[in-house]
């Protein structure tokens, strides 16, 4: 067992580290009040290779390992957890399936230019009545003679409102009134100016507000043969292909706020003083402060532990689920620790840790909710 970081994770470690201290800490305050997409960090972090890391040299991308991705993710979710969400659902979600079935035209066109940063992919799944409960969606693509019509709405959509294309989710099961089943399912690409794609109001978040969400919705799009990615029915076989993937990531993303909340409050224990002394010498913040150090160090040696599994091919989707879990559990955790100790601070806007607070909540959603991932933790161990 080795826990040293090979020289090209330190390497990316400190690109990553060195641009959210350069460039994403200071506006992050500023994306989350004014709910701006960062359309020039995005860019940059294209530029810096982020969105190309997961995908082979072969596909434009740069082939590193999956410690190396969450070491980068767990960097810019230190400075903004808007930023990374934004980042992360490109780098995987928005174009894994481009990569995986997208003919010589998607992958020209849209692939290769979205791992520079230069084209947005949104991944549309979710509906309003079916988020957990995928096999509950209503979007259907009818099969024609020149391809499929598109009809449905989905929500919760990232960066729905800047997104040059999606992925989106759709039954193509015979009979549309019957509950879909596994084989229910396909996954269909869509350029976001098609006619009949509209993009619905930008929903009011209580975190990540500088991470644009908005429901999409599809009117009889027509859809060419070659926009189906996979097969037909292959739609619940190609999610599960990247699900732990997704799920180490979003765990990913909650060690990064889970650290700036952690390192912010054990500064300011040690130089906000009462009753002349500083607030890190009282028992009381010291044992928090171990504690929280307890979450956040366990967390991340668990996460590189669902990666390293992930590396090696091994089984891992009982761990990936652990450490999604897990890691945003304790980040919730540490985030609320995090405004205790700063107290009416904490509670004030000037100051970040109220935004860590906020946006932590996001990793209990995305990936999966805890509830889900416990149900299905259960189904692995024969329950
Ligand atoms: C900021 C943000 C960004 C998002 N981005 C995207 C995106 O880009 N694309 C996309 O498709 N989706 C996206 N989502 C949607 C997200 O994937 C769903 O919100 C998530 O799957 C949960 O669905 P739901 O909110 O409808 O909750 P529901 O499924 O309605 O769940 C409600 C509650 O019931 C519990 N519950 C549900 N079923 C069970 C069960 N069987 N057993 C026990 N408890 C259960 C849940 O845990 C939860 O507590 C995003 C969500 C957020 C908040």
């Amino acid at each position: 067992m080795d826990f040293e970081l090979t020289d090209i994770q330190k390497q990316i470690q400190q690109t990553f580290r060195d641009f959210t201290l350069r460039k994403v800490k200071p506006v992050a305050a500023k994306l989350d009040e004014e709910k701006i997409f960062p359309t020039k960090l995005f860019k940059e972090a294209g530029e810096l290779g982020f969105f190309g890391m997961r995908y082979p040299e072969s596909a434009g991308g740069s082939g590193l390992d999956i410690t190396s991705y969450c070491l980068a993710v767990m960097e810019l979710a230190r400075g903004s957890l808007s930023l990374a969400v934004s980042c992360t659902m490109q780098s995987l979600m928005g174009t894994f399936f481009l990569f995986r079935f997208g003919d010589e035209e998607i992958r020209k066109k849209y692939f290769i230019e979205a791992l520079k940063g230069k084209k947005i992919g949104a991944i549309c799944m979710t509906e309003p009545n079916a988020g957990s409960d995928l096999f509950g969606i209503k979007s259907v693509a009818k099969i024609t003679e020149d391809g499929f019509v598109l009809n449905g709405q989905k929500t919760w959509v990232t960066s729905a409102p800047v997104a040059d294309f999606f992925t989106v989710l759709a039954r193509t099961s015979p009979d549309e009134h019957q509950p879909v089943t596994q084989t229910g399912l396909s996954i269909f690409f869509v350029p976001a100016n098609l006619e009949g794609v509209m993009i619905g109001k930008t929903i009011e978040k209580l975190g990540v507000c500088g991470s644009l969400t908005s429901e999409v919705s599809f009117s009889d799009v027509k859809l060419p043969k070659n926009y189906l990615l996979g097969e037909i029915g292959s739609g619940t076989k190609c999610l599960m292909e990247i699900l732990a993937e997704i799920r180490i990531m979003t765990a990913a993303l909650a060690i990064g706020v889970a650290t700036a909340a952690f390192e912010d409050a054990v500064e300011y224990s040690k130089t906000r003083e009462q009753f002349g002394k500083t607030i890190g010498t009282f028992q009381a913040i010291k044992m928090k402060l171990a504690d929280m150090a307890v979450q956040l160090e366990t967390a991340k040696h668990y996460v590189f532990y669902a990666a390293w599994l992930s590396e090696k091919n091994l089984p891992r989707q009982k761990e990936s689920m652990i450490a999604k879990l897990y890691a945003s559990e304790c980040a919730n955790s540490i985030c609320d620790q995090a405004t205790r100790v700063f107290a009416s601070y904490g509670f004030a806007m000037e100051y970040p840790v109220q935004r860590y607070f906020r946006d932590a909540r996001f990793t209990l959603i995305g990936g999966g909710t805890s509830e889900i991932l416990k149900n299905n933790i259960g189904k692995e161990l024969g329950l």
